[in-house]
C-alpha cells in the first residue's frame, strides 16, 4: 500500500501567474496546492497525496501564526501512521526562516520538506514542478528520517538550520554556503550523505501549546555612521533585539554605549554570510552570541526563547545548542 504525503500549501512563487513566458512582475500565491498537484501526474506515483491549503500569499507577509498553526497542523497529522511525510509549499524570500521555525518547534521524526521555485508556474522552463516532485520523494523516503526540516531545491537536499537564499533570481538561489548540502535527489532517488548535529524537532525544548503568536523582536543592521537612536526605539517597543553586526558582530562606540545600557535580551549576529561569533567575540557583556545563525533565525530562536520564558543566563546556552 502506498504511503501518504501531505502537502502544505502557503503561495510563494511556485504558486504565481504571470505574464506568459515571463519571469518577473507576476502574482505570488495565486494557484492553490491541488492546481499544483494536477501539473504534475507523476507525483501519483509516489504516494497518496493530501492536501491542505495553509494560505495562499507572498512568503513576505508570512506570520508567526500562521507558522504555528502550520507546525500544530503537521504535529497532529505526524500521528497518523499512513502519513510517511509533509511537503510545505512556500515562497523562497522567508522558506529558510520558515524552515528553522518548524526545525524547532514540529515534534516528529516524519520528514519535513519545503520546497518552492523561483520562476512562477507561467515562466519557461519553470523550476516549481520539478522542485514540487523531489520533494514529496524526499518526503516518501525513508532515508530522509530524522534529519530536521529539510529544504528541497534545484536538485539538492539542505538542512533547514544552514539554508538561506542566496540569489534573488536564480534557480540554485536556495544554498548552505560554505556548510553545502546534505544530499541530492537523482531521477526521484534520494541520497543523504550527512546529518545536522544541532538539537532539532524531537528533541528541542520548545512547545506551542498555549501559543498562538510570538514576541516580536527587532532585527537592527549596523552600518557606517548609522544612529543608535533605532536602538533605543527597538528596546521600547519590542521584547527582544538581534544586532546584525560587521565581521565577527562588531559595531560603532555609539551602538556599544547604547546596547551596554539595556536591559532587554540583545543577540549579537553578522551581517556576514559565513562567520561565527562566540562569546569572545562580544563587544558588550550584556549580549548573546548567535553561534553561526544569520540574524533573521537568530530572530526566531531569540523569539522562540522568550514565549519560553527563557532567563537571560539560559540565553547562550541555547544559542550554543540549537
Ligand atoms: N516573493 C516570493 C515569495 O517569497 C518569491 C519566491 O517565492 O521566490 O513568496
Amino acid at each position: 500500500m502506498k504511503q501518504t504525503v501531505v502537502i502544505l500549501a502557503t503561495g510563494g512563487t511556485i504558486a504565481g501567474i504571470g505574464e506568459e513566458g515571463k519571469t518577473a512582475g507576476y502574482q505570488p500565491g495565486t494557484l492553490t496546492a491541488d492546481d499544483l498537484i494536477r501539473t504534475i501526474p507523476e507525483i501519483m506515483e509516489l504516494a497518496e497525496i493530501e492536501t491542505i491549503q495553509i494560505c495562499n500569499i507572498n512568503s513576505d507577509d508570512m506570520t508567526s501564526e500562521i507558522w504555528i498553526d502550520l507546525a500544530n497542523t503537521i504535529n497532529r497529522m505526524a500521528e497518523r501512521p499512513e502519513v510517511a511525510g509533509f511537503v510545505v509549499t512556500h515562497g523562497t524570500d522567508t522558506m529558510e526562516e520558515t524552515a528553522y521555525f518548524l526545525n524547532l518547534t514540529v515534534k516528529t521524526d516524519k520528514p519535513v520538506v519545503l520546497t518552492g521555485s523561483i520562476r512562477p508556474s507561467t515562466a519557461i522552463s519553470a523550476d516549481g514542478p520539478i522542485n514540487m516532485y523531489d520533494a514529496v520523494c524526499v518526503a516518501s523516503s525513508e532515508e530522509a528520517k530524522g534529519h530536521g526540516v529539510l529544504v528541497v531545491f534545484s536538485d539538492r537536499i539542505f538542512s533547514a538550520r544552514s539554508v538561506s537564499k542566496a540569489s534573488t533570481y536564480h534557480v540554485t538561489a536556495l544554498s548552505s554556503g560554505e556548510l553545502g548540502a546534505i544530499g541530492v535527489i537523482r531521477d526521484g532517488k534520494v541520497f543523504i550523505y550527512e546529518t545536522p548535529t544541532r538539537l532539532h524537532t524531537v528533541s528541542t525544548e520548545f512547545s506551542l501549546t498555549g501559543l498562538d503568536t510570538l514576541p516580536k523582536v527587532a532585527v537592527i543592521y549596523f552600518s557606517v555612521d548609522s544612529d543608535p537612536e533605532i536602538i533605543r526605539y527597538a528596546a521600547e517597543h519590542t521584547e527582544g533585539i538581534v544586532i546584525a553586526g560587521a565581521g565577527a558582530g562588531e559595531f560603532s562606540e555609539e551602538y556599544k554605549k547604547v546596547i551596554d545600557r539595556l536591559s532587554v535580551p540583545v543577540v549579537v549576529s553578522s551581517r556576514v554570510d559565513n562567520g561565527i561569533i562566540v562569546p569572545e567575540n562580544l563587544l558588550c557583556r550584556n549580549t548573546v552570541a548567535a553561534n553561526n545563525l544569520s540574524p533573521q533565525k537568530a530572530a526566531i530562536l531569540l523569539r522562540l526563547a522568550i514565549a519560553k520564558g527563557a532567563k537571560a543566563e539560559d540565553l547562550q546556552r541555547m544559542f550554543d545548542q540549537y
